[in-house]
């Protein structure tokens, strides 16, 4: 339910014209796909995606000898789950998200700045709280301006204590003490925010590995995720935002937030199928509850429904 409401807008458009499209057909042609190429192009699918979904349509429809531009949705739809899943073994493994059955469990956040870095984190804080995990978050955007105190405010939402030092400190010495502190009262998931200003690339992704490398000294096997937070509505530059990170750290999965402020969901395709990150979850909205694992099936068939 959540699923649907949420995709609102990306149904209405790109679902709409692509039911309006197999309406007006009589035949599945040429013409029929260059049509739904565009549609699958301005919703954000992205140019090499696109590309290999038309080929794969095209074989698709030629082996099974389709005509009718009606039975067209099913095809669209299957093509769609079947190239945001890949290779099914790979996609199985990464799906979910990865928290130790016995010990501290540390994610470290990465994203620009707006992008919704740290609503994601009370989000998930609230999630991980309502499976029974205990959770701590570590305020390591020492950066930008009320970034501490917006997680605090998260913290005493969803009932997570927040470590935390001094505007301007070093994220590294944050993310130590909260590790200390972790470990010091056993909670089961630490939930480490950073600064996301691209402006100064090179320093930010050093501040990043050192971040990482002390989670890496103190938690044998952490960080046992790297979420890239992107923003759905920035579209192609959420693109480049993921190259950029993926040079730099180890991404192992993405959330993909403001879905339900775009039409242009074709995003999580094209991150999938050109970055081979998973998206594990899409942000739906700003409330508490609006973060939601990420499923393809429900997704394109909610698209449809
Ligand atoms: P940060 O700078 O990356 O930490 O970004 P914030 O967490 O401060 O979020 C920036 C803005 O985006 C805030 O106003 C959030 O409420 C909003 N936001 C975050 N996630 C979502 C989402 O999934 N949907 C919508 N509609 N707004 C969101």
């Amino acid at each position: 339910e959540k699923f649907k409401q949420g995709l609102t807008k990306t149904r209405d458009s790109f679902a709409g014209r692509v039911n309006d499209l197999i309406a007006r057909y009589r035949k599945v042609d040429e013409e029929f796909f260059e049509e739904l190429e565009e549609i699958l192009i301005s919703a954000d699918v992205g140019v090499t995606t696109v590309m290999d979904l038309i080929d794969e349509l095209k074989m698709e429809v030629k082996r099974r000898n389709i005509q009718d531009p009606k039975e067209m949705q099913e095809v669209i739809s299957e093509k769609l789950v079947e190239i945001y899943r890949g290779d099914d073994e790979e996609y199985e493994k990464s799906a979910a998200l990865n928290i130790q059955k016995d010990g501290l469990t540390v994610i470290l956040f990465v994203g620009v700045n707006g992008v919704g870095k740290t609503t994601t984190i009370g989000k998930l804080a609230h999630k991980l709280k309502t499976e029974g995990k205990t959770v701590m978050l570590a305020a390591g955007d020492t950066f930008r301006a009320g970034a501490i105190e917006q997680l605090e405010v998260w913290g005493e939402r969803v009932g997570a204590e927040v470590i935390k030092q001094s505007a301007g400190s070093d994220p590294a010495a944050v993310v130590y003490d909260a590790i200390q502190a972790a470990k010091a009262r056993r909670v089961d998931v630490l939930l480490c925010d950073t600064a996301g200003r691209l402006q100064n690339k090179v320093n930010l992704m050093k501040e990043l590995e050192k971040v990482k490398r002390v989670i890496e000294r103190e938690v044998p096997g952490a960080p046992h995720e790297v979420l890239l937070v992107l923003d759905a509505t920035t579209g192609q530059n959420a693109m480049s935002q993921a190259k950029i990170f993926k040079e730099a750290t180890n991404v192992t999965g993405i959330v993909l937030t403001k879905l339900d402020g775009t039409a242009k969901g074709g995003i999580v395709l094209a991150i999938r199928n050109e970055l081979h990150i998973p998206v594990k979850f899409v942000g739906l909205g700003e409330k508490m509850d609006d973060l939601q694992p990420f499923d393809p099936e429900k997704y394109v068939y909610g698209l449809f429904a």
